[in-house]
């Protein structure tokens, strides 16, 4: 394997039920305006914050795989898939850091709903010692400013090149291009019978019409 170069490793959590543009966009945008040596989808097995997703986590992290093939700075970090029980993001990132070394900028990159429900997560207040956040911000989303997340955001605030130049402890805001895809609404497409092309690559449809996931209810 490749020297990693210089930069923080970024961690992009999700169900990805399966992985779309939004998603994909995103991930670009982020390498563009951050310094990532690398940009990582962890898919969840069991994502503890939301109900199990009907497509095994095998399949989805093998659409992720095929959405981000020859981009050699994506990777698909498949240690949640191993793990029995619930897909902690904390229990992830003390193994990432200890396999990156003390010095390497590690960062988790959530979506603003994401951190809405920050507070509830399983020994989240140990996250910052393990990581940066990264908050994508979403039209429709209004950062908080009072309470614990406020105060957070307010205490952390870092600017993108705290990210590779301190391992963790910093929270960063990153404005990106809305793209208004859910996975949410690609289920519903498929499941209603219509197309759902041009919203996630077409290597990704292929495998879901191949093995008929999201197939058409009668
Ligand atoms: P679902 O509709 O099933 O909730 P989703 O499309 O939101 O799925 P997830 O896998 O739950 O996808 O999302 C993982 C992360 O990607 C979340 O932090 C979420 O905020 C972010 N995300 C999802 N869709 C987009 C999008 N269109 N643009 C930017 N970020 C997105």
């Amino acid at each position: 394997m490749s020297e990693l170069p210089s930069g923080a490793v970024a961690v992009f959590g999700g169900t990805f039920n399966p992985i779309h543009f939004g998603h994909l966009r995103s991930a670009v945008e982020l390498l563009e305006a951050l310094p990532l040596a690398q940009l990582r989808f962890m898919p969840a097995s069991e994502p503890p914050h939301r109900e199990s997703p009907d497509v095994a986590a095998e399949d989805r992290a093998a659409m992720v795989e095929l959405a981000i093939a020859g981009e050699s700075r994506f990777v698909c970090d498949r240690r949640e898939l191993n793990r029995v029980g619930p897909s902690y993001s904390v229990d992830s990132l003390q193994e990432i850091r200890s396999e990156l070394g003390e010095q390497r900028g590690v960062c988790l990159v959530m979506g603003c709903d994401a951190l809405l429900g920050l507070p509830k997560w399983h020994r989240w207040e140990e996250l910052l010692n393990l990581a940066h956040l990264v908050i994508m911000a979403r039209p429709g989303w209004v950062l908080p400013v009072d309470g614990t997340l406020g105060e957070l955001l307010r205490d952390h605030a870092g600017r993108g090149e705290d990210l590779e130049g301190e391992p963790a402890g910093r929270v960063v805001t990153q404005t990106l291009r809305p793209q208004d895809i859910s996975a949410t609404n690609i289920r519903a497409l498929l499941q209603s019978g219509f197309s759902a092309r041009y919203l996630l690559p077409e290597s990704v449809l292929a495998y879901i019409a191949e093995r008929s996931l999201y197939a058409k209810q009668e």
